[in-house]
């Protein structure tokens, strides 16, 4: 008799041209993020993936809904019974720029979906068109082969992710009622590495109040004597700000040498500035000055210690300083997009041995991988749901660059690996 595995690998090898077609299919429509770069009609995928959806039978529900003005979510439903299971997609890409176009892979353009030397090229191939592919595959797969997992299962797939959304996209899904305990997130993890932990990240402001004065009194302000603190001949707000700076970038040092995780890299915890802009004219001390930036932090770290190690550092600064501590420095967070807490699942959650058996069933060892950028899984960690990220592609094939791809090989494993792990759901 046929073993599980043999069977699957059957199947696919029968369907095969179908699994690379579906995906093919879905690069050839262009989802470029609408808050990102031009897209005329960005309903238009959702629109092609509920079709595609429907015309396979096997789904008991393909709900699609718009979202805000210019986004849209598809939900693939099968029923079942006991706790449901997630698996959380983006359709959406980043745009392919100007300059990417000309350098892209004359032919195996960016919406071609074309397969050349077993790959399959378009823009979004590996982030993630072909992770949300790879499921909804592998219920064909088990369909076939007349396998039903038992629970039930959302296959939810979004078109805000890129731009960092959550109200329109994962915020909106579990509004909608499908809302699991536990999830996997399709990304691309390096080729199906299991990543159980991502970092967090918050981008902030801190805007910095000075002293004007005239440059012919600035030595006054170096040399103060006779001055009270409530009589303060001007202050640089640049050089205020200069100081915060530097006391986080003192504070970057020290979490990136001792803050570690079991998966991820020493450093990991940084402080970027992105921005600095100033108030006031030519002749005069800067009167205001902005700071923007964001901070990415080891998962070991909750946000409320992110947020209060933050804090504290430029605390010392407005400490120290007799003029900031009369007017602290303002600190917003968030700051354009919403924050992102860590996703830290512990290494031994069923899920992750769960995803690892079923690697081993194909012949493979999983390696465990921290993320060191965000996604969505972040957002859906913060609505209490268990996030595991598993999913076929690496940055390493184009991701948010030129000539994006898949490798053929690593999308129908990754079909072959979901369709062994549902079939034990
Ligand atoms: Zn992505």
């Amino acid at each position: 008799m046929e073993n599980i595995v043999d069977k699957i690998k059957n199947c696919i090898e029968k369907n095969k041209d179908e699994y690379i077609g579906f995906l093919s299919g879905y690069l050839q429509q262009d989802s470029t993020n609408p808050a990102l770069g031009v897209n005329d009609n960005p309903l238009a995928c959702h629109m092609w993936l509920q079709k595609k959806l429907e015309s396979y039978q096997i789904f008991d529900k393909i709900d699609l809904w718009e979202s805000g003005s210019d986004f849209s979510n598809v939900v693939a439903v099968t029923e079942g019974e006991g706790e449901p299971l997630m698996f959380a997609g983006h359709s959406d890409t980043v745009p392919v720029t100007e300059t990417q176009k000309q350098e892209w892979r004359k032919d195996a353009g960016p919406w071609s979906g074309a397969v050349k030397d077993n790959k399959i090229y378009g823009r979004g191939a590996s982030d993630m068109k072909a992770g949300d592919a790879a499921p909804l595959m592998a219920m064909h797969v088990l369909h076939e082969l007349g396998i039903k997992p038992k629970r039930p299962l959302y296959f939810t797939y979004v078109m805000s992710e890129e731009n960092g959304g959550r109200e329109f996209g994962v915020d909106s899904i579990i509004e909608r009622g499908y809302k699991a305990k536990e999830c996997i997130v399709m990304e691309p993890s390096n080729n199906l590495a299991i990543v159980p932990a991502i970092q967090g990240e918050f981008y902030f402001t801190i805007t910095v109040q000075g002293l004007s004065y005239h440059i012919a009194s600035r030595h006054h302000t170096l040399y103060p004597h006779g001055y009270d603190v409530k009589n303060i001949p001007g202050k640089n707000a640049i050089e205020l700000a200069i100081e915060i700076i530097q006391e986080l970038q003192k504070l970057e040092k020290e979490l990136g040498m001792y803050v570690t995780h079991p998966l991820t890299e020493s450093g990991s915890t940084t402080i970027n500035f992105s921005g600095i802009e100033s108030k006031g004219i030519f002749s005069a001390g800067a009167e205001e000055c902005e700071i923007r930036g964001s901070m990415l932090y080891n998962p070991s770290i909750t946000q409320d210690e992110a947020f209060k190690l933050f804090r504290d550092a430029i605390s010392r600064v407005t400490e120290r300083n007799f003029w900031l501590r009369e007017h602290p420095p303002i600190v917003k967070i968030p700051y354009l997009l919403s924050t992102k807490p860590p996703v830290n699942v512990d290494i031994n959650h069923p899920l992750c041995e769960q995803l690892a058996e079923s690697a081993r069933a194909f012949g493979k060892e999983s390696v465990f991988e921290s993320c060191l950028s965000t996604s969505d899984a972040n957002y859906l960690q913060d609505h209490g749901i268990a996030t595991i990220t598993m999913g076929p592609g690496a940055n390493e094939y184009g991701v948010h660059s030129i000539s994006e791809y898949v490798p053929v090989d690593v999308y129908l494993d990754a079909i072959g690996r979901y369709a062994y792990f549902l079939s034990k759901m």
